[in-house]
């Protein structure tokens, strides 16, 4: 819906006016952030509502108009202060010390029903101290791709923010790497907290060792409370996070997923995914995909990024240490690549059929999957989803009935790794009663859904908007993402 002028709805009747915000981040003082103001928006036309959310606020979708979201997130009427948060970074290597929030600032923290403390947090809501030479503004089709990304991230089971609203706002924006003139959007994002490893780096280079000290105990307090009366909790603290990035990045490889700009300052210090920007899903196995144009060297590629989150938790040992034994962190590190591994094998074994696999050869069917992968070259979602589709009890019968090539992979192209991959696959079957093959089939449609957000599955919902102003493509797609479809 598109409002014209303000609308002279009561604030005091707007549930994300009356939400419970608590001023977690602001009570540690103004060290960490800014005071900001929004933008002032032409146009603001509500795009995208995420009512799956919204009864985790305690809300129901029933009873928030379009409006609400209208007068909260984009006329930006009735709460304050919003604090553009200060954070430094390594970007593509390199410390950068010109960083902070640009084009978005921490809307409010509110208490879930789950019990846990989440970030609002706008893209594209203006100019901060931190713009430097940018406009301060999200395009729609940033936005766009933001909530999609996001979406079907949750659905395959990684622990990423999601996007609680995207709002049009009516301005014309000038941008290299999109046709332009190109529309303007506000987007909102919720999720588990906006402080990154940057935050701490920024508190480093400033030499401001009790700062670093006084936000290790607000991390560890609203995000790792379980740990808040250890009498070791910081190293502990640096053990848990270890091990939700590595089962996060875990997470983005099975997904067959590329962030494309694995910063310091774009990851999370609770271990949430989250920033999706030029992000791609692989289209097929090929370990040197770079998802981001101005990635020259493919620092960042598909294959690179177990590697780099590792890299990152040892970036953020040097802020670290004013607080944590170095022994401790290198033994929190140390576990990296085991829970790497586990949470990877797990994942992939799930996306092959088996929620559990204790049999010698999984770890050689999950070897032989990913060369078949790699060697062939087809689709990598495609050749699980067509697993799911043709699955058939049949498989344990005999090797040649297992995954007719054709269904994934031209007859003429028939490998040897194909048919050892169908001789182990069948062998494999063979460890499980035939009445268990009803629940692998379950498996493999449950963890392998059809619709896969490929780059021109995108560009083709983008078109549709940008021509035509149609908008059903992309309700459609968030719809079937949401149905696992
Ligand atoms: P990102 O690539 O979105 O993670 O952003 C990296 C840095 O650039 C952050 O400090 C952003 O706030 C800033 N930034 C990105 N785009 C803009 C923009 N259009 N206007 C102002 N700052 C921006
Ligand atoms: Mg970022």
């Amino acid at each position: 819906m598109t409002l014209a002028e303000t609308p002279n709805t009561q604030n005091s009747l707007n549930p994300f006016l009356t939400l419970n915000y608590e001023p977690a981040l602001a009570s540690l003082g103004d060290d960490y952030y800014d005071e900001v103001a929004a933008a002032e928006f032409p146009q603001h036309t509500l795009r995208w509502r995420n009512d799956a959310l919204l009864p985790k606020l305690g809300l129901n979708p029933q009873n928030v108009q379009d409006e609400d979201f209208i007068i909260a997130f984009s006329l930006f009427q009735g709460r304050k202060p919003f604090l553009a948060l200060r954070y430094h970074g390594y970007q593509f290597g390199e410390y950068n010390p010109q960083l902070g929030d640009g084009r978005g600032f921490l809307y409010g923290q509110v208490r879930g029903i789950d019990g846990e403390l989440y970030d609002f947090g706008t893209k594209g809501s203006g100019r901060t101290p931190y713009s430097r030479g940018g406009d301060g503004m999200l395009t729609l089709k940033g936005g766009v791709r933001e909530v999609l990304a996001a979406e079907a991230l949750h659905q395959l089971g990684v622990r990423t923010s999601r996007c609680l609203t995207m709002i049009e706002t009516g301005l014309s924006l000038w941008r290299g790497d999109e046709p332009s003139p190109t529309r303007s959007s506000v987007m909102v994002r919720m999720s588990s907290s906006h402080i990154r490893f940057g935050t701490f780096e920024r508190l480093y280079y400033l030499q401001r060792p009790d700062l670093i000290q006084k936000l290790l105990d607000h991390v560890i307090e609203h995000y790792y409370s379980h740990l808040a009366n250890e009498r070791d909790k910081y190293a502990l603290f640096y053990a848990e996070l270890v091990k939700r990035v590595a089962e996060l990045v875990a997470q983005w490889m099975a997904a067959g997923f590329c962030h494309a700009v694995l910063n310091t300052d774009n990851m999370a210090i609770t271990g949430e995914s989250f920033d999706y920007g030029p992000y791609a899903f692989i289209p097929t196995y090929d370990p040197y995909f770079t998802a981001a144009y101005f990635d020259y060297y493919k620092r960042y590629c598909y294959s690179h990024q177990p590697g780099i989150c590792q890299l990152n938790l040892e970036l953020l040992q040097q802020p670290l240490r004013s607080v944590i034994d170095k022994a401790d962190l290198e033994a929190g590190l140390a576990k990296f690549g085991d829970y790497y591994v586990a949470e990877y094998r797990s994942l992939m074994l799930k996306k092959l059929g088996f929620e559990q696999l204790l049999a010698p050869e999984a770890d050689e069917l999950l070897g032989l999957t990913i060369q078949f992968l790699q060697d062939s070259q087809v689709g990598y979602h495609q050749f699980f989803y067509e697993m799911a589709r043709t699955f058939s009890s049949k498989w344990r019968d005999e090797p040649g009935l297992v995954l007719n090539p054709s269904d994934v992979v031209p007859t003429s192209d028939k490998s040897a790794i194909f048919d050892n991959w169908c001789i182990l696959y069948h062998k494999i079957l063979n460890n499980f009663n035939p009445d268990q093959m009803d629940s692998i089939a379950q498996t493999l449609t449950y963890y392998n859904p059809k619709t896969v957000l490929l780059r021109p599955v995108i560009e083709s919902i983008w078109e549709e908007i940008a021509q035509e102003d149609n908008w059903q493509p992309f309700y459609q797609l968030l719809q079937t993402i949401a149905s696992r479809g």
